[in-house]
């Protein structure tokens, strides 16, 4: 995967298109400047930011890109179970909190456990995600109190 570090600003936008070898055209600036400006956004929130600036833009399209930037390590996908998939500029290595209510994601600055030893046999693991599942602040202030 990789590391995109102060990925920030149309500039920096291009040269991480070019550095994967992918052509630099209008929607896909557009694309990666909307994740490039932090969080974890669904395919719809993407689309609906980029055609703001692009005029048109189908969600159809924005997929085909975002599984482009999947390939080559741009982006990341964060699976969320009942809800639609969000997407992220790939960063250094975190693990997620998922708010069951509302399915606000968040980065946290952890690492995944390796599996104790023997829990796995004849297994090559590769890799290992935690996912911290709750309510997050706003869904907490909602909630009725026992
Ligand atoms: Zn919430
Ligand atoms: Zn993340």
């Amino acid at each position: 995967m990789a590391v995109v570090e102060e990925l920030t600003g149309r500039e920096a936008v291009i040269q991480r298109l070019r550095d994967v070898g992918l052509r630099v055209t209008g929607p896909r600036l557009e694309v990666l400047t909307v994740l490039a400006a932090g969080g974890h956004l669904d395919v719809e929130a993407i689309t609906t930011t980029a055609r703001e600036r692009l005029g048109t833009l189908t969600s159809q399209a924005v997929y085909e890109m975002l599984r482009h930037f999947q390939e080559t390590g741009l982006v990341s996908k964060f699976d969320r179970p009942g809800l639609p998939a969000v997407f992220e500029i790939s960063g250094p290595v975190h693990q997620h909190a998922l708010c069951v209510v509302c399915g606000r994601v968040e980065n946290v600055d952890a690492t995944a456990p390796k599996p104790p030893r023997g829990a796995l046999p004849a297994w090559q693991v590769e890799d290992a995600e935690i996912v911290f599942k709750g309510l997050c602040p706003g869904c907490r202030a909602e909630a009725p109190t026992a």
